[in-house]
């Protein structure tokens, strides 16, 4: 076991940390502030080919790993900024490279390692269907040529910010299949034809996150932008499900290593009763506790990320990384908020924004409960609740 960086990735992570300290406190503080896409930041990444490091270098990308791709969105968060405003594109990317045709990886990742395509937005989730993915109810029926899509998609997130969707839809209806994860595909929709046929509504929620409900009525979709073979599209999504664990969980560090950071620096300057806060333990425990508890997890989150580069399926210790990796970012946040008071609330210390944003982890893109009922009943052998 080697726990230390090459050089190579040391130099990743300072080149990411020059390339977000052009992006402050108060860039990030006005985009929340007018709930706006962070356009320059996602277009900064892509041109210094940060969001297409997953890419084979035959199509156009950088040809790295999992490790590497961890490090970047980590540093991202770590540095202040948030990174999913463009990191879905890592990991939607990878179901074209693993399930697509030749002549789909040669047609569509070459234009989103140069940047001219952005596949950003991922429409899996739906109203009716939540967490039970294989309830989901949007239909696409072979007509010809093309598949006519019909339903909805809620939290579709980048929507109006992306040129292609990934989209789970049902070719064979929940009731007619034998196995309940079968009948669902997976088609790439190029919006940039699309978009116009979409009913569309934005999503306020409770930090700046753009995401949308879909409406599809007979939208036509060319069949040959089926990615792999029809009905078994469950199947490839949950193959992606690991990378993009071990990618959201990298964030969530970024986070709470950033809390942490901010909390221990304010908490040794700022003195109340004579001596600095920091002195107290019940300021000093709880910001020493997220930091070991968030070191834990990213080790946990290390392993997954090389176990996935050596080709093998880390699932227990993706979906593990991701659970403790939000809970010990959460942890960080309130240690943080304590530690800074009354301005922890204020706009102007983006304590506040951080704090926003570090929720979500809990319940997307899973929630927490559905990762324990996997390591529970997967792992464990536990009895199914589901
Ligand atoms: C800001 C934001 C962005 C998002 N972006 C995207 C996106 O781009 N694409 C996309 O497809 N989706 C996206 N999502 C959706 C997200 O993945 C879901 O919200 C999440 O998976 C939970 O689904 P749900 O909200 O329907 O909750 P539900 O499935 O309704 O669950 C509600 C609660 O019940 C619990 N629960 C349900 N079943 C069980 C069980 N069997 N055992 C124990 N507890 C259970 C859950 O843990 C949860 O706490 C986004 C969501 C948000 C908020």
């Amino acid at each position: 076991m080697d726990f230390q960086f090459t050089e190579d990735q040391v130099a990743i992570k300072g080149a990411v940390e020059d390339l977000c300290a052009r992006f402050g406190e108060d860039y990030w503080k006005e985009k929340d502030a007018k709930a706006a896409y962070p356009e320059e930041f996602v277009d900064a990444l892509q041109r210094a080919g940060w969001l297409s490091i997953l890419i084979p270098e035959a199509y156009g990308g950088g040809g790295l790993g999992m490790v590497e791709a961890a490090l970047v969105l980590e540093t991202i968060n770590r540095s202040g900024g948030t990174a999913v405003s463009a990191h879905a594109q890592m990991y939607t990317m990878g179901t074209v490279l693993r399930h697509g045709s030749e002549e789909q990886k040669r047609r569509y990742l070459p234009k989103i390692a140069s940047g001219e395509l952005r596949l950003q937005a991922f429409g899996v989730t739906e109203p009716d269907a939540g967490t039970d993915t294989t309830r989901i109810r949007t239909s696409a029926v072979r007509d010809g040529d093309e598949y006519v899509v019909n339903g909805g998609k809620i939290f579709t997130s980048r929507f109006q910010h992306s040129d292609m969707m990934l989209l789970l839809v049902r070719t064979t209806p929940y009731e007619a299949v034998r196995k309940k994860t079968d009948g669902i595909s997976t088609l790439l929709v190029d919006l940039r034809e699309a978009r116009d046929q979409i009913e569309v509504r934005p999503i306020r929620t409770m930090q700046n996150h753009e995401t949308n409900q879909l409406f599809f009525n007979d939208l036509r979709v060319p069949a040959e932008n089926l990615i792999g073979e029809e009905g078994k599209g469950f199947r490839y999504i949950l193959s992606g499900m690991n990378a993009e664990r071990i990618l959201t969980c990298s964030e969530m560090l970024g986070d709470g290593f950033w809390f942490v950071d901010k909390a221990s620096k304010y908490a040794s300057e700022r003195v109340v009763f004579g001596r600095p806060i920091g002195m107290n333990q019940g300021v000093q425990f709880p910001i020493a506790q997220a930091y070991a508890q968030l070191e834990a997890a990213a080790v946990l989150r290390w392993k997954a990320a090389v176990m996935f580069d050596d080709g093998l399926q880390p699932a227990f210790e993706a979906n593990a990384a991701k659970l403790l990796a939000s809970q010990s970012s959460w942890a960080a946040a309130n240690a943080a908020m304590d530690a800074f008071g009354g301005y922890g609330m204020t706009v102007e210390y983006g304590i506040e924004r951080k704090f926003r944003e570090a929720r979500l982890p809990l319940v997307a893109p899973i929630s927490n409960n559905l990762v324990l009922a996997y390591i529970g009943q997967n792992v464990l052998g536990m009895p199914k609740s589901y």
